[in-house]
């Protein structure tokens, strides 16, 4: 079992693999995952899986070098995003506080 520490940086294949293999989701927690990218775009988990063979490849060891867009940075948890969207597929990325619990915050202060 990996213990899941957020950020999590990926610098080579085997931890690209390992965080592919974990899920699109921290545990313990169930937060929501993204991969975020060189250049600072975020993928959602789909486009991680689909586009998995395109993204080793920007890493050691290496084959080719391809555009920043597709080179890993880390993984991180959504946390409080609500209209975080995937660089890759423009899908709208799960977010592990939404709303409804920002409300729950202002009512306590
Ligand atoms: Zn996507």
């Amino acid at each position: 079992m990996i213990t899941n520490k957020f950020p999590n940086k990926i610098t080579n294949k085997l931890e690209l693999n390992e965080a592919l293999n974990a899920g699109s989701h921290a545990w313990p927690g169930g937060y929501p995952l993204v991969l975020v990218m060189a250049d600072n775009e975020v993928l959602c988990w789909d486009c991680f899986r689909q586009e998995y063979s395109l993204i080793a490849q920007t890493l050691p060891p290496r084959e080719v070098i391809l555009d920043p867009q597709w080179t890993p940075s880390f993984i991180e948890v959504n946390w409080e995003n609500n209209s975080l969207h995937c660089g890759n597929c423009d899908a709208l990325i799960e977010c592990a506080y939404p709303f409804e619990e920002e409300e729950e915050k202002e009512k306590e202060n």
